[in-house]
Protein backbone atom coordinates (compact mmCIF):
# COMPACT_ATOMS: atom_id res chain seq x y z
CA UNK A 1 0.00 0.00 0.00
CA UNK A 2 0.99 3.68 -0.98
CA UNK A 3 1.71 6.31 1.46
CA UNK A 4 -0.87 8.37 0.28
CA UNK A 5 -3.32 5.33 0.33
CA UNK A 6 -2.67 4.76 4.11
CA UNK A 7 -3.59 7.97 4.63
CA UNK A 8 -6.96 7.75 2.64
CA UNK A 9 -7.66 4.57 4.87
CA UNK A 10 -6.22 5.73 7.89
CA UNK A 11 -8.07 9.22 7.85
CA UNK A 12 -11.19 6.93 6.42
CA UNK A 13 -11.03 9.94 4.13
CA UNK A 14 -14.52 9.01 1.46
CA UNK A 15 -15.28 9.83 -2.15
CA UNK A 16 -12.01 11.04 -3.10
CA UNK A 17 -8.61 10.04 -3.78
CA UNK A 18 -5.27 11.10 -1.67
CA UNK A 19 -2.79 12.31 -4.53
CA UNK A 20 -0.34 14.05 -2.02
CA UNK A 21 0.31 14.48 1.15
CA UNK A 22 2.45 16.99 3.21
CA UNK A 23 3.19 17.51 7.04
CA UNK A 24 3.92 21.54 7.36
CA UNK A 25 5.60 23.16 10.16
CA UNK A 26 2.67 24.49 11.99
CA UNK A 27 1.03 20.93 13.01
CA UNK A 28 -1.01 20.88 9.18
CA UNK A 29 -1.35 18.29 7.30
CA UNK A 30 -1.65 19.25 3.66
CA UNK A 31 -4.16 16.65 1.41
CA UNK A 32 -4.00 17.00 -1.93
CA UNK A 33 -6.99 15.14 -3.16
CA UNK A 34 -9.45 14.50 -6.44
CA UNK A 35 -12.71 13.20 -7.11
CA UNK A 36 -13.22 9.36 -6.87
CA UNK A 37 -13.87 7.84 -10.68
CA UNK A 38 -12.18 11.51 -12.35
CA UNK A 39 -15.41 13.60 -11.22
CA UNK A 40 -16.68 15.77 -13.12
CA UNK A 41 -20.00 15.41 -11.71
CA UNK A 42 -23.04 18.18 -11.79
CA UNK A 43 -23.39 19.14 -8.30
CA UNK A 44 -27.02 19.79 -9.07
CA UNK A 45 -27.87 16.62 -11.06
CA UNK A 46 -24.95 14.36 -10.45
CA UNK A 47 -24.24 13.86 -13.98
CA UNK A 48 -21.09 13.23 -15.84
CA UNK A 49 -20.40 16.40 -17.91
CA UNK A 50 -17.60 17.91 -20.25
CA UNK A 51 -15.00 19.90 -19.02
CA UNK A 52 -14.18 23.57 -20.43
CA UNK A 53 -11.61 24.80 -17.96
CA UNK A 54 -9.06 23.34 -15.57
CA UNK A 55 -7.24 26.16 -14.81
CA UNK A 56 -8.98 27.23 -11.39
CA UNK A 57 -8.51 28.52 -8.08
CA UNK A 58 -6.60 25.65 -5.71
CA UNK A 59 -9.49 25.54 -2.49
CA UNK A 60 -9.14 24.58 0.54
CA UNK A 61 -11.66 22.79 3.19
CA UNK A 62 -11.09 21.77 6.98
CA UNK A 63 -11.16 18.30 7.76
CA UNK A 64 -11.39 16.72 11.53
CA UNK A 65 -7.76 16.83 13.39
CA UNK A 66 -5.88 14.23 14.06
CA UNK A 67 -3.69 13.79 16.53
CA UNK A 68 -3.18 17.26 16.75
CA UNK A 69 -2.49 17.80 13.54
CA UNK A 70 -4.85 19.84 11.82
CA UNK A 71 -6.24 18.19 8.42
CA UNK A 72 -6.95 20.00 5.18
CA UNK A 73 -7.85 18.77 2.23
CA UNK A 74 -6.79 20.91 -0.83
CA UNK A 75 -8.22 20.62 -4.62
CA UNK A 76 -9.05 22.54 -7.79
CA UNK A 77 -12.43 21.68 -8.92
CA UNK A 78 -13.02 22.18 -12.80
CA UNK A 79 -15.56 23.95 -14.47
CA UNK A 80 -17.67 21.87 -16.33
CA UNK A 81 -21.03 22.01 -18.47
CA UNK A 82 -23.85 20.67 -17.85
CA UNK A 83 -27.19 20.28 -20.33
CA UNK A 84 -29.42 21.37 -17.47
CA UNK A 85 -27.65 23.43 -14.90
CA UNK A 86 -25.22 25.46 -17.67
CA UNK A 87 -21.50 25.99 -16.43
CA UNK A 88 -20.82 24.82 -12.89
CA UNK A 89 -18.02 23.99 -10.60
CA UNK A 90 -17.77 19.42 -10.52
CA UNK A 91 -19.13 18.44 -7.53
CA UNK A 92 -16.58 17.93 -4.39
CA UNK A 93 -18.70 14.42 -2.77
CA UNK A 94 -16.60 15.29 0.78
CA UNK A 95 -18.03 18.81 0.98
CA UNK A 96 -20.91 21.01 0.17
CA UNK A 97 -20.46 23.05 -3.10
CA UNK A 98 -20.03 26.40 -0.88
CA UNK A 99 -18.63 25.35 1.98
CA UNK A 100 -15.30 25.89 3.53
CA UNK A 101 -15.03 22.77 5.67
CA UNK A 102 -16.05 18.95 4.89
CA UNK A 103 -19.08 17.48 5.77
CA UNK A 104 -17.16 15.44 8.32
CA UNK A 105 -16.40 18.56 9.83
CA UNK A 106 -19.71 19.92 9.70
CA UNK A 107 -20.77 16.87 11.45
CA UNK A 108 -18.97 17.01 14.02
CA UNK A 109 -19.19 20.62 15.09
CA UNK A 110 -23.07 20.44 14.64
CA UNK A 111 -23.14 17.90 17.11
CA UNK A 112 -21.03 18.75 19.77
CA UNK A 113 -22.37 22.26 19.85
CA UNK A 114 -25.81 20.37 21.01
CA UNK A 115 -24.22 19.13 23.68
CA UNK A 116 -21.84 21.70 24.88
CA UNK A 117 -21.10 25.51 24.89
CA UNK A 118 -19.67 26.92 21.52
CA UNK A 119 -16.38 27.77 23.65
CA UNK A 120 -16.07 24.02 24.53
CA UNK A 121 -16.37 22.92 20.86
CA UNK A 122 -14.22 25.48 19.18
CA UNK A 123 -11.48 24.11 21.76
CA UNK A 124 -11.91 20.82 20.38
CA UNK A 125 -12.00 21.38 17.41
CA UNK A 126 -8.92 23.43 17.06
CA UNK A 127 -10.97 26.84 15.59
CA UNK A 128 -11.52 29.96 16.71
CA UNK A 129 -14.62 30.69 18.75
CA UNK A 130 -15.23 33.68 16.27
CA UNK A 131 -14.60 31.08 12.98
CA UNK A 132 -16.70 28.07 14.73
CA UNK A 133 -19.96 30.97 15.32
CA UNK A 134 -19.85 31.84 11.64
CA UNK A 135 -19.11 28.10 10.33
CA UNK A 136 -22.26 26.74 12.47
CA UNK A 137 -24.53 29.99 10.98
CA UNK A 138 -23.64 29.59 7.42
CA UNK A 139 -24.28 25.18 8.40
CA UNK A 140 -27.49 25.83 10.06
CA UNK A 141 -28.74 28.48 7.47
CA UNK A 142 -27.86 25.87 4.63
CA UNK A 143 -29.32 22.63 5.37
CA UNK A 144 -32.12 24.65 7.05
CA UNK A 145 -33.26 26.35 3.86
CA UNK A 146 -36.62 25.77 2.09
CA UNK A 147 -37.93 23.83 5.26
CA UNK A 148 -41.77 23.49 5.19
CA UNK A 149 -43.31 23.40 8.83
CA UNK A 150 -45.72 20.31 8.73
CA UNK A 151 -48.30 18.92 10.52
CA UNK A 152 -48.79 21.56 12.99
CA UNK A 153 -51.67 20.42 15.36
CA UNK A 154 -51.22 21.99 18.65
CA UNK A 155 -49.57 25.16 19.24
CA UNK A 156 -47.94 27.06 22.27
CA UNK A 157 -46.35 30.53 22.18
CA UNK A 158 -43.67 32.17 24.29
CA UNK A 159 -41.36 34.65 24.87
CA UNK A 160 -37.92 34.40 26.41
CA UNK A 161 -34.90 37.10 26.94
CA UNK A 162 -31.73 36.13 25.06
CA UNK A 163 -29.45 39.47 26.05
CA UNK A 164 -28.94 41.86 28.90
CA UNK A 165 -31.11 44.32 28.46
CA UNK A 166 -34.59 43.23 27.70
CA UNK A 167 -34.44 41.97 24.21
CA UNK A 168 -36.73 39.88 23.71
CA UNK A 169 -37.63 36.89 21.04
CA UNK A 170 -40.83 34.84 20.44
CA UNK A 171 -40.97 31.18 20.54
CA UNK A 172 -43.27 29.23 18.86
CA UNK A 173 -43.62 25.44 19.79
CA UNK A 174 -45.31 22.35 18.24
CA UNK A 175 -46.17 20.90 21.35
CA UNK A 176 -47.31 17.23 19.87
CA UNK A 177 -43.87 17.01 18.76
CA UNK A 178 -41.89 18.67 21.57
CA UNK A 179 -39.73 20.85 19.57
CA UNK A 180 -39.50 24.93 18.53
CA UNK A 181 -40.55 25.58 15.15
CA UNK A 182 -40.29 29.32 15.00
CA UNK A 183 -38.31 32.17 16.75
CA UNK A 184 -38.89 35.67 15.94
CA UNK A 185 -37.76 39.20 17.40
CA UNK A 186 -39.11 41.17 19.59
CA UNK A 187 -42.88 39.94 22.04
CA UNK A 188 -45.35 42.02 20.76
CA UNK A 189 -48.58 41.82 18.35
CA UNK A 190 -46.37 42.26 15.66
CA UNK A 191 -43.99 39.20 16.32
CA UNK A 192 -46.53 36.55 16.01
CA UNK A 193 -48.24 38.10 13.01
CA UNK A 194 -45.25 37.78 11.34
CA UNK A 195 -45.38 33.87 11.74
CA UNK A 196 -48.94 33.35 11.59
CA UNK A 197 -48.35 35.28 8.18
CA UNK A 198 -45.71 34.67 6.97
CA UNK A 199 -44.68 31.57 7.54
CA UNK A 200 -47.82 29.56 7.73
CA UNK A 201 -50.34 28.90 5.18
CA UNK A 202 -53.82 29.87 5.42
CA UNK A 203 -54.65 26.11 5.56
CA UNK A 204 -51.97 25.17 8.11
CA UNK A 205 -53.72 27.93 10.23
CA UNK A 206 -56.88 26.57 10.21
CA UNK A 207 -55.29 22.87 10.81
CA UNK A 208 -54.04 24.30 14.46
CA UNK A 209 -56.45 22.47 16.80
CA UNK A 210 -55.36 23.82 20.06
CA UNK A 211 -53.08 26.88 21.54
CA UNK A 212 -51.60 27.63 24.38
CA UNK A 213 -50.19 31.05 25.48
CA UNK A 214 -49.31 32.55 28.87
CA UNK A 215 -51.56 35.64 29.63
CA UNK A 216 -49.85 38.08 26.88
CA UNK A 217 -52.68 40.31 25.73
CA UNK A 218 -50.32 40.54 22.00
CA UNK A 219 -50.83 36.24 21.87
CA UNK A 220 -53.81 35.82 23.04
CA UNK A 221 -54.90 38.55 20.46
CA UNK A 222 -53.46 36.85 17.64
CA UNK A 223 -54.24 33.15 18.35
CA UNK A 224 -58.16 34.53 18.17
CA UNK A 225 -57.45 36.40 15.17
CA UNK A 226 -55.49 34.30 13.19
CA UNK A 227 -56.06 30.14 14.76
CA UNK A 228 -60.35 30.35 13.87
CA UNK A 229 -60.32 26.32 14.94
CA UNK A 230 -58.02 26.34 18.07
CA UNK A 231 -59.63 26.99 21.46
CA UNK A 232 -57.31 29.41 23.51
CA UNK A 233 -55.74 27.47 26.46
CA UNK A 234 -54.04 29.76 29.12
CA UNK A 235 -50.62 28.49 30.54
CA UNK A 236 -50.76 26.71 33.76
CA UNK A 237 -47.46 27.85 34.75
CA UNK A 238 -47.87 31.23 33.96
CA UNK A 239 -51.26 30.86 36.04
CA UNK A 240 -49.28 29.05 38.95
CA UNK A 241 -46.80 31.44 38.67
CA UNK A 242 -49.14 34.61 38.81
CA UNK A 243 -50.51 32.92 41.92
CA UNK A 244 -47.10 32.50 43.88
CA UNK A 245 -46.27 36.29 42.97
CA UNK A 246 -49.67 37.31 45.09
CA UNK A 247 -48.67 35.19 47.73
CA UNK A 248 -45.30 36.51 47.97
CA UNK A 249 -46.42 40.00 47.79
CA UNK A 250 -48.63 39.54 50.73
CA UNK A 251 -45.44 37.93 52.01
CA UNK A 252 -43.31 41.19 51.39
CA UNK A 253 -45.83 43.28 52.28
CA UNK A 254 -45.91 41.40 56.28
CA UNK A 255 -42.04 41.37 56.16
CA UNK A 256 -42.34 45.22 55.69
CA UNK A 257 -44.80 45.71 58.48
CA UNK A 258 -43.13 43.20 60.66
CA UNK A 259 -41.01 44.51 64.03
CA UNK A 260 -37.47 42.80 63.90
CA UNK A 261 -38.47 39.91 66.18
CA UNK A 262 -41.35 39.03 63.98
CA UNK A 263 -38.84 38.78 61.04
CA UNK A 264 -37.38 36.15 62.70
CA UNK A 265 -40.23 34.20 62.06
CA UNK A 266 -40.28 35.44 59.18
CA UNK A 267 -37.76 33.69 57.72
CA UNK A 268 -36.87 31.37 54.56
CA UNK A 269 -40.27 31.37 53.95
CA UNK A 270 -40.24 32.76 50.33
CA UNK A 271 -39.17 29.43 48.64
CA UNK A 272 -41.46 27.67 51.08
CA UNK A 273 -44.57 29.55 50.21
CA UNK A 274 -44.28 28.56 46.52
CA UNK A 275 -43.40 24.93 47.25
CA UNK A 276 -45.98 22.44 45.37
CA UNK A 277 -47.50 19.84 48.31
CA UNK A 278 -46.20 17.06 46.94
CA UNK A 279 -43.00 17.75 47.33
CA UNK A 280 -43.73 19.07 50.75
CA UNK A 281 -41.22 17.47 54.01
CA UNK A 282 -42.47 16.89 57.46
CA UNK A 283 -40.37 20.22 58.66
CA UNK A 284 -42.45 22.23 56.02
CA UNK A 285 -45.17 20.99 57.24
CA UNK A 286 -44.39 22.00 60.79
CA UNK A 287 -43.15 25.74 59.85
CA UNK A 288 -46.49 25.90 57.89
CA UNK A 289 -48.62 24.99 60.70
CA UNK A 290 -46.96 27.50 62.50
CA UNK A 291 -47.17 30.17 61.15
CA UNK A 292 -50.93 30.17 61.42
CA UNK A 293 -49.88 31.48 64.81
CA UNK A 294 -47.36 33.50 63.62
CA UNK A 295 -48.61 35.30 60.88
CA UNK A 296 -52.29 34.64 59.62
CA UNK A 297 -52.44 36.84 56.99
CA UNK A 298 -49.58 34.69 55.44
CA UNK A 299 -51.17 31.56 56.16
CA UNK A 300 -54.40 32.58 54.25
CA UNK A 301 -52.39 33.39 51.45
CA UNK A 302 -50.97 30.11 51.55
CA UNK A 303 -54.01 28.11 52.32
CA UNK A 304 -55.61 29.83 49.19
CA UNK A 305 -52.49 28.73 46.81
CA UNK A 306 -52.53 25.48 48.38
CA UNK A 307 -56.12 24.96 48.07
CA UNK A 308 -55.89 26.02 43.86
CA UNK A 309 -53.86 23.08 43.38
CA UNK A 310 -56.93 20.69 43.45
CA UNK A 311 -58.25 22.79 40.42
CA UNK A 312 -55.87 21.10 37.81
CA UNK A 313 -56.79 17.59 38.89
CA UNK A 314 -60.38 18.00 38.16
CA UNK A 315 -61.59 15.86 34.80
CA UNK A 316 -64.91 17.41 34.33
CA UNK A 317 -65.62 21.20 33.28
CA UNK A 318 -68.69 21.74 35.34
CA UNK A 319 -67.11 20.37 38.68
CA UNK A 320 -63.80 22.01 37.83
CA UNK A 321 -66.12 25.44 37.30
CA UNK A 322 -67.92 24.95 40.42
CA UNK A 323 -64.72 24.77 42.52
CA UNK A 324 -63.13 27.98 41.16
CA UNK A 325 -66.36 30.16 41.58
CA UNK A 326 -65.95 28.67 45.17
CA UNK A 327 -62.32 29.52 45.31
CA UNK A 328 -62.44 33.19 43.64
CA UNK A 329 -65.33 33.36 46.78
CA UNK A 330 -63.01 32.42 49.19
CA UNK A 331 -60.02 34.74 47.73
CA UNK A 332 -62.55 37.58 47.41
CA UNK A 333 -63.42 37.31 51.03
CA UNK A 334 -59.93 36.86 52.30
CA UNK A 335 -59.33 40.46 52.47
CA UNK A 336 -55.99 40.30 50.63
CA UNK A 337 -55.69 42.73 47.71
CA UNK A 338 -52.55 40.84 46.14
CA UNK A 339 -54.72 37.48 45.74
CA UNK A 340 -58.41 39.73 44.55
CA UNK A 341 -55.98 41.00 41.90
CA UNK A 342 -55.28 37.56 40.96
CA UNK A 343 -59.18 36.78 41.33
CA UNK A 344 -59.44 39.64 38.29
CA UNK A 345 -56.53 37.97 36.11
CA UNK A 346 -59.10 34.72 36.38
CA UNK A 347 -62.01 36.84 35.99
CA UNK A 348 -60.28 38.06 32.66
CA UNK A 349 -59.20 35.46 31.05
CA UNK A 350 -61.76 32.34 32.35
CA UNK A 351 -62.29 30.59 29.27
CA UNK A 352 -58.66 30.12 29.12
CA UNK A 353 -58.11 28.74 32.06
CA UNK A 354 -60.92 26.71 32.05
CA UNK A 355 -59.76 25.42 28.60
CA UNK A 356 -57.52 23.73 30.40
CA UNK A 357 -59.33 20.93 31.96
CA UNK A 358 -61.22 20.05 28.77
CA UNK A 359 -57.79 20.26 26.62
CA UNK A 360 -55.65 18.96 29.55
CA UNK A 361 -53.19 20.71 27.48
CA UNK A 362 -50.05 21.44 29.81
CA UNK A 363 -47.38 23.48 28.84
CA UNK A 364 -45.06 21.01 30.71
CA UNK A 365 -43.22 20.04 27.46
CA UNK A 366 -43.23 24.04 26.15
CA UNK A 367 -41.92 24.74 29.71
CA UNK A 368 -39.12 21.64 29.17
CA UNK A 369 -37.99 22.88 26.01
CA UNK A 370 -37.40 26.09 27.73
CA UNK A 371 -35.43 24.89 30.15
CA UNK A 372 -33.32 23.80 27.48
CA UNK A 373 -33.56 27.12 25.99
CA UNK A 374 -32.24 28.42 28.77
CA UNK A 375 -29.74 26.23 29.57
CA UNK A 376 -28.40 26.91 25.88
CA UNK A 377 -28.78 30.69 26.70
CA UNK A 378 -26.74 30.61 30.09
CA UNK A 379 -24.07 28.21 28.70
CA UNK A 380 -23.06 31.27 25.92
CA UNK A 381 -23.63 33.82 28.84
CA UNK A 382 -25.86 35.93 26.91
CA UNK A 383 -25.95 36.34 23.08
CA UNK A 384 -25.21 39.52 21.43
CA UNK A 385 -27.34 38.72 18.52
CA UNK A 386 -30.58 37.17 17.76
CA UNK A 387 -29.43 35.08 14.97
CA UNK A 388 -26.75 33.15 17.15
CA UNK A 389 -29.81 32.72 19.22
CA UNK A 390 -31.71 31.39 17.00
CA UNK A 391 -29.10 29.20 15.18
CA UNK A 392 -28.53 27.63 18.67
CA UNK A 393 -32.68 26.86 19.65
CA UNK A 394 -32.94 25.77 15.79
CA UNK A 395 -29.96 23.13 16.73
CA UNK A 396 -30.66 21.76 20.02
CA UNK A 397 -34.90 21.87 20.23
CA UNK A 398 -35.87 22.98 16.65
CA UNK A 399 -37.88 20.50 14.67
CA UNK A 400 -35.50 19.65 11.67
CA UNK A 401 -32.69 17.34 12.77
CA UNK A 402 -29.43 19.47 11.46
CA UNK A 403 -26.94 17.26 12.09
CA UNK A 404 -28.91 14.22 10.29
CA UNK A 405 -29.47 16.37 7.17
CA UNK A 406 -25.37 15.20 5.98
CA UNK A 407 -24.72 12.74 4.07
CA UNK A 408 -24.95 9.55 6.30
CA UNK A 409 -21.82 8.43 5.00
CA UNK A 410 -20.17 11.55 6.92
CA UNK A 411 -21.75 10.29 10.10
CA UNK A 412 -18.27 11.28 12.77
CA UNK A 413 -19.93 9.97 15.96
CA UNK A 414 -20.75 6.34 15.09
ZN1 LIG B 1 -26.80 19.28 -13.71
Amino acid sequence: MTGCKTIRKLLRLKGLKVVAATFKQDKRLLLTVKPHKNGCRCPECGRRCRIVRTRTELRMWRDVSVCSWSVWLQYRPREIVCPTHGRVSEDTPWADPYARVTYRFEHLMLSYCQIMTQKAAATLLRVSSSTLSDLLHRSITRLRAGHRIHGLRTIGIDEISYCKGHKYATLVYDLDRACVVWVGAGKGRESIDVFFNAVLTPHQRDQIRWACCDMSEAYIGAIRDHCLNAPLVLDRFHIVKALNTAVDEVRKEQWRLASRTERHALKGLRWLLYRHSSTRSRADSRTLKALEQGNRRIYRAWRLKDEFEQFWEYSAPWAAERFIQRWMTSALKSRLEPLRQFVNTLRNHYAGVLAFIGSRLTNAIAEGLNRVVKIVKNRASGFRNLAAFTDMIYLTVGDVNIPAQIPATFHTLR
